[in-house]
């Protein structure tokens, strides 16, 4: 088999290199629908990936089975059988049948001696050996094994293995010992239609779950699936985010919603992690802290983390409690945790005081991104109120006033980014390369603070031009701070170029 006429990835895929011709991979599939990332146009923490409808799915299926039958020789529904006993794998397949056919039809379950199409048949003085009906002009049925039992009970049989054990690949004949497999034309002459698009459904499943390329998408109710060159012994060296057809952004390495620039083995352990130490760490989501001037109460009521006491007009973040003002320049340390305090921790309570001080440190930043992205959100919902008013009283367009919700649409997804940068962080062990990281974050938070900041501005018709302006230029801004971090984030851990202070 020359690789051009291959029409999946191959199952050996997995040495393949991402930068390598991928091309050659998907060269077949193009007329599957876009392939989402092409690779000239993939960015470093990109991986070429494509959507798959259950249209798709069954294609694919019916091409590669056709495939075969056309090398082997015999009739598609046991090229099927054979094709999911070897798990799709085609070389592996046809090695086994070369070097003796009779085994690998035998492992597989089917006979090859009788290729008839299944029928039923009345056959005079029949008795069921599982019911004992022995009913004059009664349909009866038999496996290519001659097993045969009345049309009733195979039904029956088949119905509630389908049904009720949500089986497909490998339906064995009812027969005592028997391990012949029902094929797709079998079951569709005995069992009712709905039964048979059950059965159809479950065999889609069975070979997305025995491809390790292809992944179904994990959203509720979504029925795409995603095929990924990226293979599970590369998660060490890239963080496969993938989109389906539909929209939904998420892991394919472990089908989180996506966690870039963290790798799918450090997000594991990071929500273990809190998890266990939810109750040490504590964090309040409650959105009021006490103002360290004037001890008033301060609301949070967006996503932004430069708050203003309302009384004495102290500004301060969010976050440290710091002033602000420290913020907005090349001095913003906010980001950074000061290892200091476990360096001079001599006796065992004060490291076990700097290592839970410096889980915080993390810990804090990575909560508070999750719920101000949420606080973003909810923000911008009153605010579109406002807007749909706005657009109502003025000669604004729908699409003119758009621009409000693609910087929150941003916003969230950097917040999300910021979050994992921490989590990543905590796991990466300082030195000289981590400084370019911690810059990376800084920018980016800076970025997003900004951005949050000028999404909270009440609108005023009057300044609505220079505002939608001013956010139309952060929003850029914070999508090219995003994609030096993932960039720089990527090549790192394609370089290795990253350690870790725990075992990966
Ligand atoms: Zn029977
Ligand atoms: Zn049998
Ligand atoms: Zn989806
Ligand atoms: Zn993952
Ligand atoms: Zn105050
Ligand atoms: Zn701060």
């Amino acid at each position: 088999m020359s690789s051009e006429d291959d029409f999946m990835l191959e199952d050996d895929m997995s040495d393949i290199e991402f930068d390598d011709s991928m091309d050659e991979v998907f060269s077949d599939v193009d007329d599957f629908g876009a392939v989402i990332a092409e690779k000239d146009k993939l960015k470093p923490y990109e991986v070429e990936h494509k959507s798959l409808s259950v249209d798709d799915i069954r294609r694919v299926q019916t091409v590669r089975v056709q495939q075969v039958s056309a090398v082997l020789g015999l009739p598609d529904e046991q090229v099927a059988t054979l094709l999911r006993h070897f798990k799709w794998n085609r070389e592996k397949l046809l090695e086994r049948y070369m070097d003796d056919p009779d085994s690998a039809v035998k492992a597989a379950g089917i006979t090859t001696e009788d290729s008839a199409p299944p029928k039923l048949e009345v056959v005079p003085g029949f008795m069921c050996d599982i019911c004992c009906n022995d009913d004059e002009g009664m349909d009866t049925y038999a496996l290519p094994c001659q097993h045969r039992f009345c049309k009733d009970c195979y039904e029956y049989y088949l119905t509630q293995k389908i049904k009720d054990e949500g089986e497909s690949r490998k339906i064995q004949c009812p027969g005592e010992k028997c391990n012949v497999v029902m094929d797709e034309k079998t079951v569709k002459l005995i069992v009712r239609d709905d039964v048979y698009q059950r059965y159809v459904t479950l065999l889609d499943r069975t070979y997305v779950d025995d491809n390790e390329h292809i992944k179904w998408c994990p959203a509720p109710n979504c029925e795409n699936a995603v095929e990924c060159a990226a293979s599970l012994k590369q998660l060490q060296t890239v963080v496969p985010t993938v989109t389906c057809a539909a929209g939904h952004e998420f892991c394919f390495g472990c089908s989180l919603a996506d966690h870039q620039p963290c790798m799918c083995a450090l997000v594991k352990r990071w929500l273990k992690k809190c998890e266990d130490d939810s109750e040490t760490a504590n964090w309040l989501s409650a959105n009021t802290k006490e103002c360290l001037k004037c001890q008033s109460t301060i609301e949070k009521n967006g996503g932004c983390n430069h708050m203003t006491c309302r009384k004495c007009k102290y500004e301060f973040c969010w976050v440290c409690m710091g002033p602000w003002a420290e913020h907005g320049t090349s001095w913003y340390n906010c980001n950074r945790y000061e290892e200091k305090n476990s360096i001079n921790a001599r006796d065992a309570q004060a490291k076990s005081r700097a290592s839970l001080e410096r889980y915080l440190h993390y810990y804090n930043r990575f909560a508070n991104h999750e719920q101000s992205a949420k606080l973003d959100r909810e923000l911008y919902n009153r605010t579109e109120k406002k807007m749909a008013q706005l657009q109502a009283n003025s000669e604004l367009s729908w699409i003119e006033v758009q621009f409000l919700k693609a910087a929150v649409d941003v916003l969230v997804q950097a917040r999300q980014t910021l979050k994992w940068t921490y989590a990543f962080a905590f796991y990466l062990q300082r030195n000289n390369v981590t400084e370019i990281f911690e810059d990376n974050q800084r920018d980016l938070e800076m970025a997003v603070e900004n951005l949050s900041h000028l999404c909270e501005q009440p609108i005023d018709p009057k300044e609505l031009s220079t505002l939608k302006q001013n956010i139309l230029d952060k929003t850029v801004y914070v999508n090219t701070r995003k994609e030096v971090l993932l960039s720089d984030t990527a090549k790192g851990l394609k370089e290795e170029r990253w350690t870790y202070n725990v075992e990966v």
